[in-house]
């Protein structure tokens, strides 16, 4: 990845139980930078994290973000999100704060700079007793994370703007940021995307881009993701709104359906990043 461009266009790809897959992937699509979801919990080794950055490296494709998930976390309904997903869950709660620590150490050990994780449902409450013990929660792991180097960034989609920025003004580590995915608040009902990147743009430090349209029952049943470009998120208002806000980053492609229509929709999705980056004059 050139250094001197901005935004350059990536994809998130899953490590699973190897690289490879995911180095092809990044091949197939034709982009040099990537979010990787972590391997499974016992792969999160130093070993595993020596080979996994020695293969990034020799095919010449940057990790720019490792994704923290979860055993256990289910996405199949709203509800089941909120019951599964994340740090939230407080039966797992204890039990994943160590994942999550441990994910930081592998980050460390692939010589990265950036973890990220989907936290979960935090209550819009933020005088409830969930929403400070999610403070503490995120302020202990941001610190682990400090301790290591490392920046930490929450994807948003389950809470609205104001809820994410009471957030991070009460856990106040600054490393501790927002990987914006725009269509996440979408498919959960949370919010129009656009407004709030305009809320917390000052804190996103790295990005998804993904599609979607909104559930007949916004907040009760799923939104559909589509491919970029194709949903309710205007792409080209999008990298126009991060630039406002001077950010950088990389624009990281999101397709969550399975290969192979996954990598020809991630292939129109670089033509639409990249036709919104040539508008605006973003090179
Ligand atoms: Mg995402």
């Amino acid at each position: 990845m050139a250094d001197s461009e901005r935004m350059p266009i990536g994809i998130f790809v899953m490590m699973g139980e190897d690289t490879p897959p995911a180095i092809e992937m990044a091949e197939e699509v034709g982009v040099d930078n990537v979010h990787a979801l972590a391997p499974p919990v016992e792969k999160r080794t130093p070993e595993t994290a020596h080979e996994a950055a020695r293969r990034f490296e020799d095919a010449g494709i940057e990790v720019t973000t490792i994704f923290c998930a979860y055993e256990g976390e289910s996405y199949d309904s709203i509800d089941a999100v909120c019951e599964t997903v994340g740090l939230v869950p407080e039966k797992s709660r204890q039990k994943r704060i160590e994942t999550t620590k441990k994910t930081a150490d592998f980050v460390a050990e692939m010589g990265l700079d950036t973890m990220a994780l989907h936290a979960g449902f935090i209550s819009e409450d933020t005088e409830s007793d969930q929403f400070a013990e999610m403070v503490d929660v995120l302020r202990e792991v941001s610190e682990y994370c400090a301790d290591k180097g490392l920046n930490l960034n929450l994807e948003t989609g389950q809470e609205s703007a104001e809820a994410l920025l009471e957030v991070l003004d009460r856990v106040d580590m600054d490393n501790l940021g927002v990987n914006f995915d725009p269509a996440n608040m979408v498919l959960y009902g949370s919010g129009k995307p656009l407004p709030a990147l305009r809320k917390v743009g000052g804190h996103v430090r790295s990005t998804h881009c993904k599609d979607a349209v909104w559930s007949d029952q916004p907040g009760e049943t799923w939104g559909e993701e589509v491919p970029l470009g194709e949903g309710v998120v205007d792409m080209e208002e999008y990298v126009s709104i991060l630039d406002d806000f001077g950010y950088d980053g990389p624009l990281t492609i999101e397709r969550e359906i399975p290969p192979p229509q996954q990598i020809e929709d991630m292939k129109k999705g670089v033509k639409v990043l990249q036709d919104a980056k040539d508008k605006l004059g973003i090179s």
